[in-house]
């Protein structure tokens, strides 16, 4: 395979596949806006990574974490070798072809998904790479995994260092790293930074954030108005992995407030009779829709919140370069979902469980104990006393979000079942 046209069979069938739902969902006797509204957003960005792989446009590799405003800002678009991956994975054989890599099997899914997708070519040769250092050392290991393929040999690289703290020193030592990757993107993709154009972006994603946050407001409801991890689901791929601050994300959130705000009003649930209220701390796994039906067909349960769809963003002071950068040092080192939860000291995760289980008036807390995640099982006593002081019961499983194969689902399904009726909560 060319390195020039590496990725680019792969992300045909993902455009390919992307357009037969949205035909899929157009010719349904009732289609649903939003999702019409979010595969458009998936497609649109499909297409400018075919366009660039075929038409040997800059490329870069990124990450949700390196604040990809300012890559809208400086019009260079980038991916994330990983998600797409993710996204397809029920219709691919993916997890077959990463079990033949050499990559330690208990390490997390994600990694050894992204590990095998670039030895497979399934992800184009990016013009350049920003590596994502945190929340843990696995993400450091991927980089080195990807720099010593034949294929990603020589690519230019910016390693972006986070730092530990959640103080105003961190955010200013960080906002000085986003500086120094907007020097090397100019120095290597010949893009130069436009700081009204950042603005602009940065307002967008504001406006999406609050967008967002208005819908989380309306999960709160008592029957919660949609399904488990709805939100979460579309709201993590239409803000971090495609073009940031595009106007059509916050289109996509104000419709779904909108019908969720229709259905509080009427006082209609997702589900016909809502008995579980579930946090779900962690991630969306890969397999969430068949949890999802089961929970709610066999348990009347809905997972109301979890990690992913958790997403307190703050508003960014856009009156000053110096303030745009600091927001975003702080956006992306402490408010994007799973570098808030494990970079730094246990007490983020700790209150976001304690402010989650209140605000959503959860009935219980799911652990899923994720394979990757060792240091949140370290953290295992901490969160059991805080469930303790929130007299609220605990579900410690043990998971890989990304391999449904890790614990079969019968064996999930009996677990939950059992704490469900352990606790009267059935
Ligand atoms: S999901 Fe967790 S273990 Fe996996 S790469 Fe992200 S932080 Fe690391």
């Amino acid at each position: 395979m060319s390195n020039e046209k590496r990725g680019l069979q792969r992300f045909c069938e993902y455009r390919d596949r992307i357009q037969s739902f949205i035909d899929g969902i157009s010719s349904s006797p009732e289609p649903n806006p939003v999702l019409l509204k979010f595969f458009g957003i998936i497609l649109e960005n499909d297409k400018k990574t075919i366009d660039c792989i075929e038409n040997n446009k800059p490329l870069l590799s990124g990450w949700y974490g390196n604040a990809p405003e300012i890559f809208a800002a400086m019009d260079v678009h980038y991916f994330c070798a990983v998600d797409n991956i993710l996204a397809h994975q029920p219709f691919t054989s993916d997890l077959e072809g990463m079990d033949a890599s050499a990559v330690p099997s208990d390490m997390c899914g994600l990694i050894k998904l992204g590990v095998y997708g670039v030895e497979a070519g399934l992800v184009p040769v990016p013009t350049a790479m920003i590596t994502m250092l945190e929340p843990c050392d696995a993400q450091s290991a991927i980089h080195e995994a990807w720099e010593n393929t034949d294929a990603w040999k020589g690519v230019p690289t910016f390693i972006l260092d986070p730092a530990y703290g959640n103080d105003k020193e961190d955010y200013v030592y960080f906002a000085g790293e986003l500086k120094r990757m907007i020097a090397f993107l100019e120095d290597h993709l010949g893009r130069k930074m436009d700081y009204n154009k950042l603005r602009e972006v940065v307002e967008r994603t504001n406006e999406q954030y609050a967008a967002w946050a208005e819908y989380n407001e309306l999960r709160r409801a008592i029957p919660c108005p949609h399904d488990s991890f709805v939100g979460s689901k579309l709201g993590w791929g239409a803000t971090q992995h495609v073009t940031a601050g595009l106007p059509e994300t916050t289109e996509m959130f104000k419709m779904l407030a909108y019908d969720a705000e229709q259905k509080v009003k009427q006082g209609i649930g997702a589900l016909p009779k809502e008995k579980v209220r579930v946090l779900w701390a962690d991630l969306v796994p890969t397999w969430a829709d068949p949890l999802a039906a089961w929970l709610a067909e066999e348990c009347g349960a809905n997972i109301v919140m979890d990690f992913q769809g958790y997403t307190p963003y703050e508003h960014i002071d856009t009156s000053s370069v110096e303030s745009m950068l600091l927001g975003l040092a702080k956006r992306n080192m402490a408010e994007v979902p799973m570098i808030r939860q494990a970079r730094g000291t246990v007490d983020v995760m700790i209150e976001d469980i304690t402010r989650i289980v209140r605000d959503y008036k959860c009935d219980c807390v799911f652990f899923p104990g994720h394979v990757g995640h060792k240091d949140q099982s370290a953290s295992i006593a901490f969160i059991k006393e805080a469930c303790r002081d929130l007299k609220i019961p605990l579900l410690i499983l043990t998971v890989d979000n990304f391999d449904p194969r890790y614990t079969p689902f019968d064996v999930l399904k009996r677990q939950i079942t059992e704490f469900f009726n352990a606790h009267g909560l059935l």
